[in-house]
């Protein structure tokens, strides 16, 4: 998908309107048109990459330090307990709108919002295996 035909950058361009959040020269944050939680918030690099793994390092730091301040606001506004922040990437991860984005959902207690979260445990000396094989890729 290139950027004219990508939803979120014609957002930041300001062709499609959004329930704006937060604005700067690097990023926008709207509310998500299909929330999980009330308050649910997207916060989008203007520029666009697909995923965390190609977007230049220090746009995704400009990125990630706005998340801060704008996951404060929204968990006042919504008086939630707690947010998760998520970024999908990948289709085989959720990720639907191929513009680099993340979420803040606001949480409370017993909301039920991620029901699963299927941990189990290695067997002896895979852990020592992957990791190796995630550092020589580095
Ligand atoms: P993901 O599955 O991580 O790619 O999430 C994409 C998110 O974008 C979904 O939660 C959608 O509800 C949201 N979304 C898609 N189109 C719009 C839109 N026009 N305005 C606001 N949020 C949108
Ligand atoms: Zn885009």
């Amino acid at each position: 998908m290139g950027t004219d035909d990508c939803i979120f950058c014609k957002m930041a361009a300001g062709q499609v309107p959004v329930a704006k959040v937060y604005e700067d020269d690097t990023v926008l944050a709207f509310l998500d048109i299909g929330p999980i939680s009330d308050g649910h918030t997207l916060v989008i690099p203007r520029q666009h990459f697909e995923r965390i793994d190609d977007c230049p390092p220090k746009l995704l730091g400009e990125v990630a330090s706005r998340l801060g301040k704008i996951a404060g606001a929204v968990v006042a506004a919504m008086k939630s307990d707690g947010y998760n922040v998520l970024c999908n990437n990948g289709q085989a991860a959720g990720q639907l709108v191929k513009h680099l984005h993340f979420h803040i959902i606001p949480r409370n207690a017993g909301d039920g919002v991620f029901k699963r979260w299927p941990a189990y445990k290695y067997p002896q000396g895979k852990p020592e295996a992957i990791a190796e094989a995630i550092r020589k890729n580095l």
